[in-house]
């Protein structure tokens, strides 16, 4: 049998379960049956809904807000059907589990169990398909979209100042960039909290952040948040690894559609993944009117950008003392599309590179990092207000 559609709830838990966790002990993935068979074990009934999705093949299970940390994480490793297997909060009271598939596989049937211990079990049982049939019941766009809205986040800081948003790049089952034990979506969160502590403790700025926790946001998301708050700027904060060539220090980022270098390019796609890697069907861009609008608005919202981008590059340039220098560069990122908002993103360092890596995790050089990202901003608004009394005269 195979099921369209793909949507199951559990009988009698239509409203999510609250402290929900996995239990390890009878969570697993095995080969049998001429497929494999995912078994997630629970302390408690949680509503879920299974769906697969095309480019690139993957299995997404969405649970009631469940504790995940008991997840066994290498259980994907000996199974040659799975490429790839992660998982995290999706948004807030929602967590998700996603399967890469290596080749194409339907759902055949999901079940409710019982382990020997008893606890609640949902049996996922896969089955080849061919790439036609699988595409065919892959969901279609809109489901699985993300909610939306669902995201509050609060403006912090003394009414009538200039408010930054801060975006802690990635989060949820987006880990971002992984090198070793460290993992891109903790270090960037990590300071950009310590960078709103500063702003908030100098006085001068108000801060909102589009996430405080290891939660996914969408893109999209991020800059609505910061258009929602009335933000003056946007900085997004990252820390990535790059293969192609050798990349350390810091880099500052502003959007340009047609980057020429590569290494902005190859990192922009790196950052664009995020939305896929989570899973989320990332529904159009709006019609031509819209493209036409947005371009304008990005246009005069370029200078501002570019200028941005220059003041914030110039302050960390001052900070490095050692031959590493902080870069500019701009390229296609969708994270700094805010038609109206003056935005960046910050690499920080480069995980691959082991002094950056070294910082990245050293609180003392976050503390001087933030102090130095408050003295371009600090420096930034005062280039624009000189601009605005220019061309006032
Ligand atoms: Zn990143």
């Amino acid at each position: 049998m195979i099921l369209w559609g793909s949507v199951f709830f559990t009988a009698g838990a239509s409203l999510p379960a609250l402290g929900a966790g996995i239990v390890a002990d009878s969570t697993a993935i095995m080969r049998e049956k001429g497929g494999i068979t995912l078994t997630i074990g629970l302390s408690e009934p949680v509503a879920f809904q299974v769906f697969t999705l095309d480019n690139p093949r993957r299995l997404l299970v969405d649970l009631g807000e469940t504790d995940l940390a008991a997840m066994p994480s290498g259980m994907a490793e000996d199974i040659p059907e799975v490429s790839d297997f992660r998982y995290g909060l999706f948004q807030p009271g929602e967590s998700r589990i996603v399967l890469d598939l290596a080749r194409p596989m339907l759902l055949e049937t999901a079940q409710n169990g019982r382990s020997p211990e008893g606890n609640p079990l949902i049996r996922l049982h896969l089955t080849p398909a061919t790439a036609d049939e699988f595409a065919a019941k892959a969901a279609p766009p809109g489901r699985g979209v993300w909610r939306g809205g669902a995201t509050e986040a609060k403006v912090e800081g003394a009414a009538g100042l200039p408010i930054i948003a801060l975006d802690a790049g990635h989060g949820g089952l987006d880990q971002g960039a992984r090198q070793g034990e460290a993992v891109e979506k903790d270090i960037v969160l990590q300071m950009a909290l310590v960078l709103r502590d500063t702003l908030l403790e100098d006085g001068r700025f108000r801060v909102v952040m589009t996430r405080q926790e290891d939660v996914f946001i969408p893109l999209g998301e991020r800059v609505e948040i910061a258009r929602r708050a009335g933000a003056d700027a946007f900085i997004s904060l990252h820390a990535d690894v790059v293969t192609l060539g050798r990349a350390r220090g810091t880099t500052v980022f502003s959007l340009s559609e047609a980057s020429k270098d590569q290494q902005a390019v190859t990192i922009a796609t790196l950052e664009n993944r995020s939305d896929l890697v989570a899973g989320i069907s990332v529904v159009g861009e709006g019609d031509d009117l819209t493209q036409i609008l947005l371009q304008m608005a990005y246009r005069e919202t370029d200078a501002f950008s570019s200028r941005f981008g220059d003041v914030l590059a110039e302050a960390l340039w001052f900070q490095n003392d050692s031959e590493i220098k902080s870069r500019r560069m701009a390229a296609g990122f969708r994270v700094l599309r805010a038609p109206d908002i003056p935005s960046v993103l910050v690499e920080l360092g480069f995980m691959s590179d082991k002094a950056d890596l070294e910082n990245l995790l050293d609180p003392e050089w976050q503390q001087g990092m933030s102090e130095t990202l408050l003295g371009g901003l600090l420096r930034w608004f005062e280039v624009e207000a000189e601009m605005r009394g220019l061309l006032r005269n």
